[in-house]
């Protein structure tokens, strides 16, 4: 094959291969590019200007995508210029984007892998480290994030992860209208959100934000009132019916302890039962549940209080929502159910922002549905102790919907 026939292979728009070596025991291929006569655009690789003065040339090995069966390498001849900013510089290259032997193509060969699968298969695939690959995922969806245009901030998602015990609690903003979380942040106390307020967002961008989805939790409440102080709080249906089932919870502990002997090995084992939905139960389960509920009245009132409260968002006046919260309120008297009534109670001290949902109309579900893709790349990896690589991957799953989770639709 002749250099000409290489160079259109290879295909790097402003290169030529000079030189070219096939091993056929180690089925490898390398070629020797140089720039082409007429290419004359040197660019320094510190500030990106145009520089004309060249103080020498050097030689760089890279990967590129395979020949067929054959691992391709290319050396490509560089420049080092004299950029009046920054001095003695490489040049930058279109083809070879980072400091890494690897080509702009390869790399999104590997990025593009990364989105369907773990980083241990594709670093199996490609015969790379893990971290390698980690590592080029990274630049890949860094490059990818740089050149797109984000969506206006209107209405904002706040939530929190558990972590576990080293890392605790991530918090996540999320944009409800694209589905797409937008920023990351340790822990979850007021200066926590003033920092995503503070870092990210122009007094513009803040302006615009009318709608905050969040957890009855004060900190956030307290960063939004200074930092968005015209924005709408809407304390969400996720995150009430998170409290509700801790309630559920509690109620089914109590009663474990209450009762003794046989009582006690009715409630055992039931935990997940009766946090779950009564729709979404077939029919054994449904016959296990009633067969306690037969035994235990307490817990039957207790479960039907969680269920019914998920139906106070089909209301969309502020009145029929008052009014079914207020009898939801009336159904606890006398029942003696200490954990329902402590949710009452923070129901009431939040009613005004629970009564938002029907003055602004937020997407509900968007929150839980992106908590739960990031806890499902937390599973899959362990490479995630970047949170920029974890937010620059969730992000890339939001946009292009390869993993969103289906979520079951609340009955
Ligand atoms: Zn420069």
């Amino acid at each position: 094959m002749t250099d000409n026939e290489w160079t259109k292979i290879l295909g790097w728009p402003g290169y030529r291969v000079y030189r070219s070596e096939i091993n056929e025991a180690n089925k490898t291929l390398c070629l020797w590019v140089r720039r082409k006569r007429g290419n004359r655009k040197l660019v320094c690789s510190g500030c990106g200007r145009r520089v004309r003065e060249i103080v020498e040339t050097y030689e760089r090995e890279v990967r590129d995508l395979p020949c067929f069966e054959y691992r391709t390498t290319v050396v490509i001849e560089l420049c080092r210029v004299c950029c009046p900013d920054c001095g003695i510089k490489g040049e930058k290259v279109e083809q070879w984007p980072s400091k890494a032997p690897f080509s702009k193509r390869f790399e999104e060969a590997v990025g593009q892998a990364c989105e369907n699968a773990a980083g241990r298969r594709v670093a199996q695939q490609f015969g790379l480290a893990a971290s390698t690959v980690r590592a080029i995922d990274l630049r890949y969806l860094g490059r990818w994030a740089k050149g797109r245009r984000k969506p206006a901030l209107r209405h904002m998602g706040v939530d929190e992860i558990y972590l576990g015990k080293k890392h605790k609690f991530l918090t996540v903003v999320t944009n409800l209208e694209t589905g797409e979380p937008l920023w990351f942040g340790r822990e979850r106390k007021k200066e926590t959100l003033d920092e995503f307020f503070r870092t990210q967002l122009s007094s513009f961008q803040r302006s615009a934000i009318q709608a905050a989805c969040v957890d009855m939790w004060e900190p956030f409440r307290q960063s939004l009132e200074q930092w968005v102080p015209n924005c709408r709080i809407v304390y969400d249906k996720f995150h009430i019916l998170q409290h509700a089932g801790a309630a559920m919870d509690e109620t089914r502990r109590a009663e474990f302890f209450r009762k003794g002997g046989a009582g006690r090995e009715i409630i055992r084992g039931k935990r997940w039962l009766l946090l779950s939905s009564w729709v979404h139960l077939n029919r054994q389960k449904k016959r296990q549940l009633n067969e306690l509920f037969a035994l235990n009245r307490r817990v039957l009132k207790a479960y039907l209080l969680k269920e019914s409260l998920s139906r106070l968002w089909d209301y969309t006046y502020e009145g029929a929502m008052m009014r079914y919260l207020e009898s939801w309120i009336d159904q606890l008297r006398w029942q003696r159910l200490k954990p329902m009534e402590k949710l009452a109670r923070m129901l009431v001290k939040h009613l005004d922002g629970i009564l938002n949902y029907s003055r602004t109309k937020v997407p509900l579900g968007v929150v839980e549905a992106v908590n739960g893709n990031i806890k499902a790349l937390l599973r899959r990896g362990r490479g995630y102790s970047n949170l920029n690589y974890l937010l620059l991957k969730a992000q890339r799953l939001a946009v292009t919907k390869t993993q969103f989770l289906v979520f079951r639709k609340a009955a």
